[in-house]
């Protein structure tokens, strides 16, 4: 099923420890630095069926759309060169959730399409032909449309993070979880990738998680669109990332995958509490007050 998976309005970051890299974090850096992608003609890529969406993106100024592939990944651009810096961290990224997990099987029969736009005027029609507005970056299913304009550069690996979360999580789930899950995994995974893969911390960006304390995390566990308050919304994804990151550090990766694979049946949270979690928070009150603990070291 094709489902459009994230609004990145706003990226939040919230501090998670350093520490040194480790041998294999240093192999696989090493590893993606190496890999070249070379330019070819669409129709030369291993993989040519793409979306409506991804149809009217390559419409936008056609004549200039540049294509390149690696392992997982195939790269629409058009204006300066990023073919290799956003293959790089993407496969880097790929490896690193992989391995969080310890996923083994990538359902996936061909590879996951990224679409670049580097200017205003691409993005905004790209915006105006699929009726969504506002937006800095949406993936649907395995393509990820991207707004990387010039003025974004520094900003852009945190938003390669979050989003190549969400597209390599649909190479290796099939069936899609519910929205504080998918968000909240997107971004926990997004701090964890950044940090292991350039050995610092995602700086902060509009965090504001001024309202987390105040949403009701069981109902919030049931809401299946984003809210149209700002600041409601932000401090969602915070309070997602939280209980995500609760949930893996205390039971681990294994129990999580489990855990995420039960949500994706049936999104009932209590449900998929009961079954993976009881016997490490006791009961729901025991995680929504250890949850509350970490919403107030923020
Ligand atoms: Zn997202």
């Amino acid at each position: 099923m094709m489902l459009r998976s994230t609004i990145l309005a706003a990226v939040f970051f919230i501090s998670f420890g350093g520490g040194a890299a480790s041998p294999n974090e240093l192999a696989q850096r090493d590893r993606v630095s190496k890999i070249e992608a070379a330019d070819k003609p669409f129709d030369q890529l291993s993989h040519q069926q793409i979306s409506e969406a991804g149809k009217a993106a390559l419409g936008i100024d056609g004549k200039k759309w540049k294509h390149a592939e690696a392992d997982h990944f195939i790269i629409h651009y058009q204006l300066w060169d990023v073919k290799n810096r956003v293959i790089r961290e993407a496969e880097y990224y790929y490896w690193k959730i992989q391995d969080d997990l310890k996923l083994s099987k990538d359902l996936a029969n061909h590879k996951s399409h990224i679409f670049v736009f580097q200017d205003d005027d691409g993005w905004n029609a790209f915006q105006a032909a699929t009726g969504q507005h506002g937006i800095a970056g949406v993936t649907t299913g395995d393509e990820f449309f991207s707004y990387y304009p010039k003025k974004k550069d520094k900003d852009f690996s945190g938003t390669i993070a979050h989003e190549m979360t969400h597209l390599v999580f649909n190479r290796f789930f099939t069936g899609r979880p519910p929205l504080w899950l998918n968000e909240g995994f997107a971004e926990y995974q997004a701090h964890n990738a950044f940090q292991s893969l350039f050995g610092k911390r995602l700086g902060a960006i509009n965090k504001d998680s001024s309202l987390v304390g105040q949403i009701d995390f069981l109902k919030m566990t049931t809401w299946t669109s984003y809210q149209s308050n700002m600041s409601v919304n932000q401090a969602f994804y915070v309070k997602a990332q939280l209980a995500v990151g609760l949930l893996v550090d205390k039971g681990g990766p294994e129990r999580f995958v489990q855990f995420i694979n039960t949500m994706i049946q049936n999104p009932d949270f209590p449900a998929a509490f009961n079954r993976h979690y009881r016997d490490i928070f006791k009961d729901t009150d025991k995680f929504l007050k250890e949850l509350a603990r970490k919403e107030k070291r923020l």
